[in-house]
């Protein structure tokens, strides 16, 4: 009996031993394992911030009910602006056509289309120029973009917030300058990714324009993608603008001007009242005098 009741205790002992070692690598498992499903989530949503990767994003076919796109939509706007401001005068007084080749010709912008149906009417008033209808703010439409008319993206376009890196989209979307460390390795591969879309859209076997636009992009996009400081990007400087100040103060100027003469003009007329009068005071003086 006795030694029975020991082997019974003694087994429940390694019982209690195992649940006691066990409980603590099931819960290392399931600790690990939602670690691995987060990470894999979070590498799997869409990159909306954009990177400098050269490489073009496709439409995610995938699935039929989500319609998303694999590119930031703020950023390809930003690099729009930067081509439109800093590349397009020097491109139109050269009479250039950029080639379908070129990633900068409209045509490869995913988003071009939509970006051209939007209408701006007031601060706080956008208009979907395919079916009229009106938002507070731009990224509400930007949103009614990605929701009703996700089919009138081009689909044979490629991300134009890729070339971010070259266009130097960060220094145009932070107003202040930033002081963040020069990254050598991210120079040169923005340099690079600058060199190769210069090539690809002036190729310098295509003619005096053309060599002299390839040149003019890399002064004005590429010498600054290095770390070594004195370069600045849009070198060569951008479209001009007739800005509302610039406006104001010629207005006012203009307004002013005819005051500033009648002043002038007034003034002068008393001058000689004056002169005239005291003329008179000594002529009248002589007069009396002989008597
Ligand atoms: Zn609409």
């Amino acid at each position: 009996m006795g030694k029975k009741r020991r082997t019974v205790i003694s087994y429940t002992n390694n019982d209690r031993r195992i649940t006691h070692s066990v409980i603590p690598f099931m819960y290392f498992l399931v600790f690990s394992w939602t670690l691995l499903v987060s990470s894999t989530s979070a590498s799997s949503q869409p990159n909306l911030q954009g990177t400098d990767d050269p490489g073009s994003r496709t439409l995610k076919q995938e699935d039929p009910q989500v319609h998303e796109v694999h590119c930031s939509r703020e950023r390809s706007r930003v690099a729009w602006s930067i081509i439109e401001e800093y590349l397009m005068p020097f491109v139109e007084r050269e009479n250039y056509h950029l080639s379908s080749q070129c990633r900068l010709n409209s045509s490869n912008d995913l988003f071009r289309d939509q970006e051209e149906h939007k209408i701006h009417h007031d601060v706080n008033e956008w208009r979907c120029g395919y079916c009229k209808k009106s938002f507070y703010a731009e990224k509400h439409l930007d949103q009614h973009f990605d929701n009703r008319h996700y089919n009138l993206i081009n689909s044979n376009g490629k991300c134009l917030a890729d070339l971010c890196g070259a266009l130097h989209c960060d220094l145009k979307m932070d107003s202040k300058s930033r002081k963040s460390k020069c990254n050598p390795a991210a120079a040169a591969r923005n340099r690079h990714l600058c060199e190769s879309v210069a090539d690809g859209c002036f190729p310098v076997n295509y003619g005096p324009s053309a060599a002299r636009l390839h040149d003019l992009f890399l002064r004005q996009f590429c010498d600054a993608h290095t770390c070594s400081r004195g370069k600045k990007p849009f070198s060569k400087g951008g479209r001009k603008h007739t800005s509302v100040f610039y406006l104001a103060i010629s207005i006012l100027t203009l307004m002013l001007l005819p005051v500033f003469y009648l002043i002038v003009y007034l003034y002068q007329r008393e001058m000689r009242k004056g002169t005239q009068e005291l003329k008179r005071i000594s002529k009248i003086g002589q007069k009396t005098k002989p008597s």
